[in-house]
């Protein structure tokens, strides 16, 4: 399909497809809008069945980013790489390093982090050839250690206070204990965040494809494990999705009984029309790319001087931005999707 007419096209200020015969590397970069400063985004690594599917899941995400960065406050405009391939098989050194000289190439207008199928060493083989990379510096943690430049604890962190700011929305509760939470997907981001609620005294229940990992951290945390599909039935007072895209969608939201949902992962709603779905349900819903900001803003730090207290604070402003959005979807009688999808617009409209 022609880039120009292609329902994913929002006016992306640059798509780059690149190539490097010798090392196999096939991907695509977007530059959706630099208005408020550098398109930062992941490197996405995954075996896409199409080009097509490929160029659809990097202009989508770049305009995630785009209002991500918006909301979250920060100098930084959206992008997103895709490298079509398998990160188990098809990743060498050369395969990055050329990657590494794409990046370079756009001379500062993206920066690269890591994503699904990239990870904080291949960044670091990257820097090899572009000083445009952002994720890969040892940092402080509150504990006096230093952790490495993976920013899911960070996330998790943001979307505990923005769980918390949903919490005291809807229940109208300000403490967290005995409140029943549902987490899909215990990995680095679930994980985490199943931490942060334990020791706020939730309770808990944990899911994922990989059970003997939900076993794991059930035993660590004081959780109860369940099947990946029984996740969806549990009465709760909140579902924290924190697996896949499209996790809510026709066969799902039915099921929920939740009357919040917020959780890390990225395009949760199947399609825009399922926000609505949630509102009719009487579903609070906490926009994936607002409570899921604590990564780029850690990622942010990372070039402007990390300071972990500096860090956190501007990760605690997730729940303002959240409360603003849920005051105003009340107030407007429309999905919180919708409310923060215009806000992010105007955001960067203002900065144009
Ligand atoms: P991860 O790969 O470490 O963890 C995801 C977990 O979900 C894995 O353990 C996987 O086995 C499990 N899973 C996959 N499909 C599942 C299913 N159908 N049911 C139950 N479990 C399932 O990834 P992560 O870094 O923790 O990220 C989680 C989500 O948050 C992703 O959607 C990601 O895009 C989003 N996100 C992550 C960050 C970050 O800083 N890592 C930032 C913003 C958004």
């Amino acid at each position: 399909m022609p880039l120009f007419d292609h329902p994913d096209f929002d006016d992306h200020e640059q798509v780059v497809f690149c190539s490097d015969a010798a090392s196999g590397l096939r991907a695509i970069i977007a530059v959706h809008d630099t208005a408020l400063g550098p398109a930062l985004g992941g490197c996405r690594m995954w075996p896409y069945a199409s080009d097509e599917e490929a160029l659809r899941d990097a202009l989508r995400l770049s305009r995630g980013m785009t209002y991500k960065s918006a909301l979250a406050g920060l100098p930084l405009g959206g992008g997103k790489s895709v490298i079509i391939g398998n990160p188990r098989t098809d990743k060498s050194e050369a395969l990055l390093r050329a990657m590494g000289r794409h990046v370079e190439r756009l001379g500062g207008r993206y920066i690269v982090a890591e994503d699904s199928g990239t990870g904080v060493p291949d960044i670091k083989t990257m820097a090899q050839e572009t000083t445009h990379v952002s994720g890969v510096v040892e940092k402080a943690t509150a504990s006096g250690g230093t952790r490495s430049g993976d920013p899911s604890p960070s996330t998790a962190y943001g979307v505990f206070v923005g769980l918390r700011a949903a919490v005291l929305h809807r229940l109208d509760r300000t403490d967290l204990e005995g409140l029943t939470v549902a987490i899909q997907g215990v990995g680095s981001v679930g994980g985490h965040l199943a931490r942060y609620l334990a020791e706020a005294g939730a309770q808990l229940w944990v899911a994922d494809i990989d059970e003997a990992q939900a076993r794991r951290v059930a035993d660590r945390v004081g959780a109860t494990p369940v099947s990946a599909d029984a996740i969806f039935d549990l009465e709760v007072d909140v579902f924290a999705p924190c697996a896949l895209g499209a996790v809510l969608n026709d066969g799902t939201i039915p099921r929920l009984t939740c009357p919040v949902v917020a959780g890390a992962a990225n395009n949760q709603l199947a399609e825009a029309r399922h926000g609505q779905t949630l509102a009719d349900r009487g579903i609070l819903y906490a926009p994936d790319y607002v409570i899921n900001a604590g990564g780029v803003i850690d990622v942010y730090h990372e070039r402007a001087g990390y300071d972990h207290g500096r860090v956190m604070t501007h990760i605690e402003r997730i729940a303002d931005t959240l409360t603003e959005i849920f005051a105003r979807a009340d107030m407007e009688r429309k999905p919180t999707a919708a409310v923060a999808d215009r806000m992010a617009r105007q955001r960067v409209g203002r900065a144009r």
